[in-house]
């Protein structure tokens, strides 16, 4: 058996920042288990736009997120999305749906309903979870925090260069990616802000490759500490 403590790795950061390459580089490498936050937000809108709910109504959005089944199964590119028992996990990535996760996540009884989820999830270890809210509010605990950023212009391309086929163009890409980092940072109930210890890792002049190797050097290093601790 491995002497290694199973970690909880939080990766936060504004969209596009590369957080889900990330995370699925690093779970593959250390064997654990990587799972999107975003993706069960993304859920709870698709059922929310299909059952004609308001994305301001938080009652009713947290009735519906109470009455359904949000499931995440890690693979290979990233997450398999399941809502009712049904695969989402492409229909959960398109602009009408990207846009309402992002407006109905402002609402801090969503919010809870999510975190409580998502807590559950994480409970034994062994795992990378990437969202806004990780480090500071979701796993406030987690034994790395890494805060990924890059500069709109670099995340706005590099989603661009994900789905060329997509029927935005790049300025339309960038500016979609600002308004959403817009509302992410300045609402109430628990804004995107770095943790007081995530280390903030820019990633606008790097290459995947280059992030990686900083992710696995914290990584290692804290494995090492909590190793000495006990
Ligand atoms: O990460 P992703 O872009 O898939 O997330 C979709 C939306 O869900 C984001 O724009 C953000 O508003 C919200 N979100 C959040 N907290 C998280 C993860 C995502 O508010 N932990």
């Amino acid at each position: 058996m491995s002497m290694r403590k199973k970690l909880v790795i939080a990766i936060d950061g504004p969209a596009g920042a590369g957080k889900s390459t990330l995370a699925a580089r690093l779970a593959q490498k250390l064997g654990y288990i990587n799972l999107e936050s975003g993706a069960m937000y993304r859920a709870l809108a698709l059922k929310a736009l299909a059952s004609g709910v308001g994305l301001e109504d938080e009652a009713a959005l947290l009735a519906l997120a109470q009455g359904s089944r949000i499931e995440l199964q890690p693979a290979s590119d990233g997450n398999r999305v399941r809502l009712d028992g049904r695969d989402v996990s492409q229909r959960i990535r398109e602009p009408d749906v990207t846009d309402a996760a992002s407006k109905l996540s402002v609402h801090p009884g969503v919010r809870a309903w999510m975190v409580a989820r998502q807590r559950e999830m994480g409970a034994q270890g062994g795992i990378i979870m990437e969202g806004r809210d990780i480090g500071t509010k979701v796993f406030p605990d987690a034994e790395v925090k890494i805060f990924l950023d890059a500069a709109p212009e670099v995340r706005g391309d590099r989603r661009f260069r994900q789905k060329p086929d997509g029927s935005l163009p790049p300025e339309a890409v960038i500016a979609e990616l600002r308004e959403r980092d817009r509302r992410d940072r300045t609402r109430a109930a628990s804004p995107l802000v770095p943790a007081p210890d995530a280390v903030i890792i820019d990633s606008t002049d790097m290459t995947i490759d280059e992030v990686m190797a900083r992710a696995e050097a914290i990584t290692a290093a804290r494995q090492k500490q909590k190793a000495a601790t006990h």
